[in-house]
């Protein structure tokens, strides 16, 4: 299908090629925080000398917005410990020595499984979100929703178009599945592409089905071989659209939903869904269709290593594996290390300790040695106007900056400081080096805080 060519960013070199991912044995001793997304923590539902089975569920809560958590290697609970999550907030986290043995929890064993696309379309919507929400599925993105608060009628007022004042909740009728990856060449979606086609098209189905999607599209990353993956596109009559990986951040939720479909989503609070679209990426499709038609839940996660290690790859991980293992998987980072950014180079989180565990919103690191990172001094602006010229969502970074340098957050705020969507293209094309997304960030959390008082 045809993109619109409206657009404003940066041009990033291109990728390589994500080869398929590489499977990593279970480690010694999983942690499994009990948030891994946005919203509520769960509660422990195990304690420390149990016997727990692969899939059991050891973490689940009665709020809405939480995800259960379930053992991914059988074994021993050794202890229930605070761990530091990528947004740096402590989490209680279950550490569970592994066994060995893998044996599956037996209330697992009853559980109706969806071989294809037939079978999903003939269970009702609300029976396949049950089973997602047991699943505890998390879409595939740091602080990323869990998947069912993803294909639920919108809860948060702030996700409803107002018009005349009147929620106005419009139905979603088209389906994108996100295969190209925001933040490369941390590329996860990417190195799926040769999955299993049956748990796709299960996926695709059950997402199309909850959601009420008639249309399904699949962006495809542009310049490396879908051939697989689009054959499968053609048989199920999903239209396929191809994305440049360079154009940055072109693949972005709302910038993508807008180029596919034509259709804007109002900032800063709108979401894909106002304007009648849900879009996931690539994995989370896999996901689903995994535990639909296995009936089971997903105890792995595909996890991209890239930048500075001997082998950048991309894995297929136990949830709860240390990060420093995987990075020993890959060959090791550089001698003298400098950042461990989770998500990606542009968008992502640096994290202070290597064994954060990989968890449902982590999908790979971006490793830079000591002497990539840059230590910033504090240059003022001078007014070349470069990042004005990039910003994709039209704001006017440069005088945003500085009102966030001098405290002037409400200010900023007028400026439509809500809507920088902190995809870095202002500080990477900056060339005094502000810390631009510092700024615009901490200026953010300023300005919710000052209005939560
Ligand atoms: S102001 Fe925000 S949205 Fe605009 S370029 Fe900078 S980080 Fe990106
Ligand atoms: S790119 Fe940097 S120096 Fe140039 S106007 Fe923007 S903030 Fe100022």
């Amino acid at each position: 299908m045809k993109l619109s060519n409206w657009f404003k960013g940066i041009s990033l070199p291109r990728p390589p090629a994500a080869a398929p991912p590489v499977g990593l044995p279970a480690p010694e001793k999983v942690y499994l925080p009990l948030r891994q997304h946005r919203g509520a923590v769960a509660e422990p539902k195990v304690e420390p000398g149990q016997r727990v089975a692969l899939g059991q569920v050891v973490g689940a809560s009665e709020e809405f917005e939480s995800a259960a958590v379930q053992a991914t290697v059988s074994g021993v609970v050794e202890a229930i410990v605070d761990t530091v999550d990528p947004a740096g907030e402590k989490v209680p986290t279950v550490v569970i020595q592994n066994d060995g043995a893998d044996a599956w929890a037996d209330e697992l064993a009853g559980a109706a499984i969806l071989e294809d696309p037939a079978a999903v379309k003939a269970t009702r919507p609300s029976h396949l979100l049950r089973r997602l929400r047991e699943a505890g599925l998390v879409r595939a993105q740091v602080q990323g929703r869990p998947l069912h608060v993803d294909l639920s009628p919108p809860m948060a007022p702030q996700s409803y178009l107002y018009m005349t004042g009147i929620p106005v909740v419009r139905p979603i009728d088209t389906l994108i599945i996100r295969a190209v990856d925001v933040d490369p060449p941390v590329c996860p979606n990417q190195s799926c592409m040769g999955e299993a086609s049956q748990d796709l098209a299960v996926g695709v189905a059950a997402l199309a089905r909850i959601s009420g999607a008639k249309r399904v599209i699949l962006a495809l990353p542009s310049g490396v071989d879908a051939a697989g993956i689009a054959a499968i596109a053609a048989q199920y009559e999903w239209e396929v659209a191809s994305v440049s990986q360079r154009a940055y951040p072109f693949a972005s939720d709302n910038l993508l939903v807008q180029s596919l479909t034509g259709r804007e989503v109002h900032t800063p609070y709108g979401e894909p869904r106002d304007v009648g679209v849900l879009l996931e990426p690539l994995i989370s499709a896999l996901d689903v269709g995994r535990v639909l038609s296995s009936g089971r839940p997903v105890i792995d996660r595909v996890f991209s290593v890239a930048g500075e290690v001997k082998n950048p790859q991309t894995f297929r991980v136990r949830l709860g594996t240390p990060i420093s293992q995987v990075l020993d998987a890959a060959g090791g980072g550089p001698s003298r290390p400098g950042k461990i950014i989770v998500g990606g180079p542009m968008m992502g989180l640096a994290i202070f300790d290597p064994a954060t565990p990989v968890t449902r919103e982590t999908v790979g690191v971006f490793v830079q040695s000591a002497a990539s990172v840059v230590a910033y001094a504090d240059h003022p602006c001078i007014h070349c106007g470069r990042c004005v010229a990039v910003c994709p969502v039209n704001l006017i970074p440069s005088d945003l900056g500085k009102l966030c340098e001098f405290r002037m957050y409400e200010d900023a705020a007028e400026m439509n400081l809500m809507n920088c969507i902190e995809c870095g293209c202002c500080a990477y094309v900056c060339p005094a080096r502000r810390p631009m997304v510092h700024f615009l960030r901490h200026g953010k959390s300023e300005v919710l805080a000052g209005r939560m008082e």
